[in-house]
């Protein structure tokens, strides 16, 4: 194992927003194309200085406006004075011995948020977190221990992807909004974050490789099947029996499954896609006979793909993962009824893999 936290700090600036020019300044990439066209105007240059400008922002992931070297030296002066370009500052970096990284970023306020970057033969996927921390409560997540601190901005969460791709010098081929957060209680921001990952202005990755994960918010999956990018969507599940579900999951309770089951038929019938239910197995909680008749219940016949995860430990967690014979029993009754399932193949397990982990742990040790 190759625990790696000996603080591989970036040496990219962070923006003083200490000062009070800063905060008056706007973030260039909270500015919208509509927004940089007219601020062009203003200035007196040329449109085409705006598609120069979001190419440094978007695609090439430049830090400062002096990178913008086919910019002439005054618009970039000027740019300064009124905006600012911020990217986060790393602050822990994990190495795992199967190649996987996860970082914990600092954003211009001081808030931190973790990602993940995980390398397969050609292959880069990335985990990023849609907020700091979360309120939706879920009795298992390190993350819902801690309460929400505040929704991302779209491009804070588009920067961890491109924080992963800089370290690891590859291109992202997949997405998954599975970090801490929940998207769909940030929805604007996650989903604006996905567009510009698939734009070819920005990430160019494919929509299908995008994901986003959520406890199940129903109003947000019906607002989502209507998209119309090919954006897959995972639903974390857990258990198919109401009151386990209620215990297990509170900030979803008002949201019954019965009408959960039934936004998803919606959402394969308008999309035609397959989503996927995330089920962390859990020792004599959800992992029952009774649970897993439910379960067989709720995904047959609905194109569901069971995503089984082998719980992470949380510190101070009464919660026991189920032991892999359980898990196979549970590919097995799954597959009789037709259903498609796979464990999880748990990536980092040596480094602090559990969302939100990463940080409750450095947040001990007193970084914030
Ligand atoms: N809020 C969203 C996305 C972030 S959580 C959601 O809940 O879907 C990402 C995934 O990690 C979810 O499926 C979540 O249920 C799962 N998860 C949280 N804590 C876990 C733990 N201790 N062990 C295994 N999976 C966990
Ligand atoms: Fe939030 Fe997802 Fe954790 Fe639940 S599992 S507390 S929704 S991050």
């Amino acid at each position: 194992m190759q625990n790696d936290t000996s603080d591989i700090t970036r040496d990219r600036p962070t923006s003083s927003l200490t000062d009070e020019a800063a905060v008056r300044r706007q973030d260039l990439r909270d500015l919208d194309d509509a927004g940089l066209r007219e601020l062009l105007r203003q200035l007196g240059q040329p449109a085409f200085r705006a598609r120069q400008i979001e190419e440094w922002v978007w695609a090439k992931n430049a830090s400062s406006f002096d990178e913008m070297t086919n910019l002439p030296k005054t618009l970039r002066a000027q740019l300064e004075e009124r905006l600012y370009l911020d990217v986060p500052t790393e602050v822990v970096r994990q190495a795992s011995a199967d190649g996987s990284r996860k970082y914990l970023l600092r954003l211009a306020d001081g808030v931190t948020v973790e990602c993940v970057g995980m390398p397969s033969r050609d292959r880069l996927a990335v985990c990023a977190s849609t907020q700091a921390g979360c309120g939706m409560g879920c009795a298992f997540c390190a993350t819902g221990a801690s309460g929400l601190t505040r929704s991302l901005s779209m491009a804070e969460i588009y920067e961890q992807v491109m924080h992963v791709r800089d370290d690891f010098g590859r291109r992202v081929t997949s997405v998954v909004l599975m970090g801490q957060g929940e998207p769909f209680a940030n929805y604007d921001a996650s989903v604006g974050a996905l567009r510009k990952l698939n734009s070819p202005d920005g990430a160019g990755i494919g929509a299908r490789h995008l994901t986003v994960s959520t406890c199940g918010i129903i109003p947000m999956i019906m607002r989502f099947a209507n998209e119309p990018e090919q954006f897959s969507l995972a639903v974390s599940l857990h258990s198919a029996v109401q009151r386990t579900r209620d215990a297990l999951m509170p900030g979803v309770k008002k949201f019954s499954l019965i009408h959960l089951y039934d936004a998803m038929g919606d959402y394969v019938d308008k999309t035609g896609r397959r989503p996927t239910y995330e089920y962390a197995l859990i020792k004599g909680v959800n992992d029952t006979d009774d649970e897993l008749g439910a379960l067989c219940d709720f995904c047959r016949d609905n194109l569901a793909h069971v995503n089984l995860i082998k719980l992470n430990d949380v510190k101070g967690s009464r919660f026991q993962p189920s032991s892999d014979a359980r898990a196979q029993e549970f590919v097995r009754r799954l597959s009789s009824v037709g259903v498609v399932a796979t464990v999880r193949n748990s990536r980092g397990a040596d480094i602090d893999a559990a969302c939100g982990q990463l940080r409750q742990n450095v947040g001990r040790r007193s970084i914030r």
